[in-house]
């Protein structure tokens, strides 16, 4: 079954204590898309001007990824520029340009408005909604967050987490939206805010998934060097919700397997600047990824 997936695409300049990297393909769409396109069809929705190279157009359809629903118009791709401290679990957002995503008000095609599974990735959740109101019936929706807009939308957020069948979000995101320390504790207040599913991300400790069957703890892939971990996030989301499509059976059945899958992806993208390793990634390597989680997890 396919994923439809709305977000960012943008243009990402990455600055790490090592190296710089302006104008890298990126953005939260970007990343989940490319990560899902391993696993099942994907259909992509978002906006990027015309600045945008033409060669990540070509690095999409590669991948497979259905670009109907992506708008090329005239104006500047949205452009976000960080950088890493030498602990890369630390970053500064230098710059947010919004570019044609200030105007994007997408009109799903027919055809993308029954795609069963969805990735709501991180965008504002306005625009989340706006995609949501035109699907119909999706078998499973995720959607994806960030500090942002807990800061600046979140009756907005929290409209969106009735809608939604699981929420992805970071440690220091579930902790800012419940005002609770303890994880365990955070999830539980998440779940009454709407989704069945919650999962809280916790970098290079892994994932925790808290559903109604209990808690599964993911682990992160362990890695001897992260070269830039931007879209680790979008990409383990990616890698789960591609792997649910592609599965058979009840979704809760296979949400631990998916998970491993979207840890095994993240791990992937953290080994290259943007999605420079993503995109040379085979299913095999993922495999073999898997098999290595499985024995370093079993007890
Ligand atoms: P992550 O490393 O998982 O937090 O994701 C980084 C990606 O998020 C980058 O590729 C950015 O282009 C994208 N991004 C950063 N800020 C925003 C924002 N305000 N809205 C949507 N996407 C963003």
């Amino acid at each position: 079954m396919s994923v439809l997936v709305v977000g960012s695409t943008a243009l990402d300049s990455i600055k790490t204590p090592y190296s710089e990297n302006p104008r890298l393909l990126g953005g939260s769409a970007s990343h989940a898309a490319v990560a899902a396109s391993f696993f099942a069809p994907v259909k992509l929705i978002g906006i990027v001007g015309d600045d945008f190279p033409k060669q990540y157009l070509r690095l999409y359809r590669r991948h497979g990824i259905d670009l109907e629903g992506l708008q090329v118009v005239p104006g500047k791709t949205f452009h976000w520029a960080g950088e890493y401290e030498v602990n890369m679990n630390n970053r500064r957002t230098l710059t947010t340009e919004l570019g044609v995503f200030e105007t994007f008000t997408p009109k799903l095609a027919n055809a993308h408005q029954d795609t069963p599974f969805v990735l709501l990735a991180n965008i504002a959740p306005a625009l989340q909604h706006h995609v949501l109101d035109q699907m119909r019936k999706p078998r499973f929706v995720v959607a994806d967050t960030m500090d942002l807009w807990l800061n600046i939308a979140l009756p907005d957020l929290l409209k969106l987490l009735k809608r939604v069948d699981a929420l992805v979000l970071n440690d220091s995101e579930a902790r800012q939206l419940t005002k609770e320390d303890n994880l365990m504790v955070a999830a539980r207040k998440i779940h009454k805010l709407g989704p069945k599913f919650v999962i809280i991300k916790k970098g290079e400790h892994g994932a925790i998934l808290s559903s109604p069957e209990g808690f599964f703890v993911s682990p992160a892939f362990p890695l001897d060097k992260v070269v830039d971990p931007t879209g680790a996030g979008d990409s383990f989301v990616g890698g789960l919700i591609g792997y649910l499509a592609s599965t058979k059976g009840k979704i809760e059945a296979n949400l631990r397997r998916a998970m491993i899958h979207g840890s095994v992806v993240a791990s992937f993208c953290c080994e290259g600047f943007g999605l420079k390793n993503t995109t040379k990634v085979t299913r095999q390597a993922i495999n073999e990824r898997v098999k290595a989680l499985e024995r370093i997890a079993r007890f």
